[in-house]
């Protein structure tokens, strides 16, 4: 594939033309290689690919007309700066890309079908090889009334940046890590902040139950009200206000509510499609999608979309930047027929209250943490964590160079 300067408007609006043409002349357009989903996954992938002279032509099917972005920043510096962050992935390569939403693969005969956001026209297109990397979608919990606001796109951190401006005070629903980040980007921007969980700390999941009372301290010495342990029991809406009722009796509200309690796979598009068990799009290691009749090896998917089967049956998916560029990279090695890279150790990081938090390998709740190097002057600490089956994990706060020569290899 020849790399040249990827010009995404040009490229839209080419493509979007490509569209109206086909739909007079009725003639189907084939690829060797359609992607859906123009983020992390499907970058690396078409980068890598890229880099191996694959020659094939690429179509990349995107419904969201602002990408390609970053995601990361927008719970953290590109809401504090009033979105004066340029969060644009330059996307070095020559593939068309069209702004619309896939709404059905017909495996037999390996076409996908889409409806373009501009003129809401319906297309289709033939294809040699299929990648999925649509990501996932927050969900919201039973209880939310329609309003609640949520986190995944360009819009929806504006939209979240404003009301909290406006109202003064939020109220968010789930201390992971997009919760703790943006209780600590609203705390910047002068927005009073409430954060619950019904567990007992933030981070729980990520961190697995470690330094629990350290992040709510700093999430305190910020400023927000930490509410943990949480039962709630009613969400309401008056004129202005969201109303939280507690388990306590007690009654809480706030101008703005956002929810911040997760994300599921955005597979509902397949439901048609023949690719989902038990409404999982179910890959094996190399990213193939493995659907109850078996192995189809011509459709791929890459990145927060995928769930995974353990040895033991249980399903599993992993939700990190890392994780979605090193799927998106080992499918083209894999589709290019190269040898495929090694798996790298698990990695995520997160901005909370003003520190760096990197996780490295896996944490297991019953792991000994024992402080590797400390510096209290730039509030650094590079923790070993050592679970009683030997597995080893890291935590490294505001210790980027600790943890990079650790993923290089070059530190026990
Ligand atoms: C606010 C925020 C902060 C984050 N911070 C961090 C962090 O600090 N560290 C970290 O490791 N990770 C972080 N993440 C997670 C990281 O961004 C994701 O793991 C990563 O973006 C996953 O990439 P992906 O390519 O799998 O999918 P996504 O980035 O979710 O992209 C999928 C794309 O597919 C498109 N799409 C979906 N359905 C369709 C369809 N039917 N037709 C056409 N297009 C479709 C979507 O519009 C989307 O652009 C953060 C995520 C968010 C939302």
């Amino acid at each position: 594939m020849r790399k040249r300067k990827y010009e995404k408007q040009l490229k839209i609006a080419l493509s979007v033309q490509f569209c109206c043409a086909k739909a007079t002349t009725n003639k189907l357009r084939k690829y060797e290689l359609v992607v859906v989903g123009a983020s992390v996954a499907a970058e690396a992938l078409t980068t890598e690919l890229g880099e191996m002279d694959f020659e094939g032509k690429v179509l990349v099917v995107e419904r969201d007309p602002r990408m390609p972005y970053e995601r990361p920043p927008l719970s953290k510096k590109y809401l504090t700066s009033n979105g004066e962050i340029d969060i644009t992935v330059d996307w070095e390569l020559d593939i068309e890309l069209v702004i619309a939403n896939a709404t059905k693969i017909d495996c037999n005969k390996k076409q996908l079908e889409f409806e373009t956001v501009a003129e809401n026209k319906t297309d289709t297109v033939a294809f040699d090889k299929l990648v999925i990397a649509t990501g996932a979608t927050p969900f919201h919990l039973p209880l939310e009334p329609e309003g609640v606001l949520s986190l995944r796109t360009i819009d929806d951190s504006e939209l979240i940046r404003t009301s909290a401006q406006a109202t003064g005070s939020v109220g968010i629903i789930g201390a992971g890590a997009i919760g703790v980040e943006l209780a600590t980007s609203l705390r910047e921007i002068g927005v009073k902040v409430t954060l619950f969980d019904k567990a007992a700390a933030p981070l729980e999941r990520l961190l697995a139950g470690h330094l629990g009372d350290t992040v709510t301290t700093w999430l305190q010495d910020l400023g927000v009200t930490c509410e943990f342990n949480a039962d709630l029991v009613e969400i309401s809406r008056t004129s202005d206000q969201w109303v939280i009722s507690l388990g306590d009796g007690r009654a809480l509200s706030f101008g703005t509510l956002v929810s911040a309690v997760g994300a599921r796979p955005t597979v509902q598009w397949l439901n048609s499609s023949n690719l989902l068990t038990d409404g999982q799009l179910v890959c094996d290691g190399l990213g193939r999608v493995i659907t109850p009749m078996g192995l189809i090896d011509f459709v791929y998917a890459a990145g927060d979309v995928v769930t995974r089967k353990s040895d033991s049956g249980d399903y599993f998916r992993t939700e990190s930047w890392t994780a979605a560029a090193e799927q998106g990279k080992h499918l083209a090695e894999f589709i290019s027929g190269t040898e495929i890279s090694e798996n790298e150790e698990p990695y995520f990081w997160t901005d909370v209250a003003g520190r760096k938090v990197q996780v490295l390998g896996r944490l297991h709740p019953d792991a000994k943490l024992e402080k590797i190097t400390e510096d209290p002057e730039r509030k650094a600490t590079l923790f070993k964590a050592t679970a009683s089956d030997g597995t080893v994990g890291w935590i490294g706060i505001n210790s980027p160079q600790g943890i990079a020569k650790l993923r290089m290899g070059l530190q026990d």
